[in-house]
């Protein structure tokens, strides 16, 4: 079955899907994207995903590439032709392509390229071992709170964590607090059973599967807190987990090789990575 990319109003064979050498993400990373968790053919939490993109794309002066029920329409369409059932839909817009300037381009259109991909959720053996990450320091720019396509300081990241044999790396902010993991947010419980993670400033990126897991934990009772924590309180804390739209919850082991709690992933993270599994269930219409 043919893999289709959409790119610019195309739907074109994956291995076929192009865009100019003078498109600026290319050229500057001048552009923001979204990815988007499929559950039984649904998108997870789409509302707020595009949400996020139009902040990002304001934030950037960015245009819209489409209407914003149109972007709906070609994301359901993508993922109708690629069938897939589970996985995810990467959606990237640029400010489009014009010549090499660091000054916006007048009149050029934002570029839109949307690709799918197919991939089983919530491995139980990650679930049942935990992963371990490593910290580093935050090398990256003071808005992280846009989506944008400048990920270099995140692959060298990841790379850093993969050659240590870690699942994820921490960023460090010269405080010494956590900033948030290379495409994850970063959480820990406290002695006292208090869920901590780091407040929606620019110091991060607002994930929408944090904010959904607020919402849970907020709907379950648990006492919650947004404040940064520092590597030191997180290698003391009863437990630590990861979230994104790829991860949902996943717990964390091992920081910088030390055991986090007694090792093994804590019932905090196990509960609320049921809990968000539900949601994901309940949102997919029957
Ligand atoms: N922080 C960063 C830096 C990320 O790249 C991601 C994933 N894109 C997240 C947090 C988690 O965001 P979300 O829950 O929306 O996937």
């Amino acid at each position: 079955m043919p893999r289709y990319a959409y790119v610019n109003g195309r739907y074109v064979p994956h291995g076929d899907a192009t865009v100019h050498i003078e498109d600026r993400g290319y050229q500057f990373a001048d552009g923001v994207y979204e990815v988007i968790t499929i559950v039984d053919g649904h998108l997870i939490d789409e509302a707020p995903h595009i949400d996020r993109l139009d902040r990002s794309l304001n934030e950037l002066r960015i245009g819209w590439p489409v209407t914003r029920r149109a972007l709906g329409f070609l994301m359901r369409t993508l993922v109708r032709r690629n069938r897939v059932r589970s996985g995810i839909i990467y959606i990237q817009v640029t400010r489009g392509v014009a010549p090499r300037d660091f000054r916006f381009p007048k009149g050029a259109a934002p570029s839109l390229v949307m690709t799918t991909r197919h991939m089983t959720f919530g491995s139980p053996k990650l679930m049942e071992e935990g992963v371990s990450v490593v910290t580093i320091p935050d090398i990256r720019w003071q808005r992280r709170d846009i989506k944008s396509i400048a990920l270099l300081p995140q692959a060298l990241g990841k790379q850093q964590a993969a050659e240590a044999g870690a699942f994820e790396a921490w960023m460090v902010d010269p405080d010494g607090t956590v900033t948030e993991g290379t495409s994850s947010n970063a959480w820990i419980v406290t002695g006292e059973g208090v869920l901590v993670t780091r407040p929606a400033t620019n110091a991060i990126l607002n994930g929408i599967t944090r904010l959904r897991i607020l919402r849970l934990a907020g709907a379950a009772g648990l006492r919650h807190e947004e404040r940064p924590f520092t590597v030191a309180e997180a290698c003391r804390a009863r437990e630590a987990f990861i979230s994104s739209a790829t991860t949902f919850v996943t717990p964390v082991t091992r920081i910088d090789g030390q055991a986090i709690g007694n090792g093994v992933p804590g019932s905090l993270a196990s509960a609320l990575r049921a809990d968000y599994l539900a949601f994901a269930a309940e949102a997919v219409p029957a």
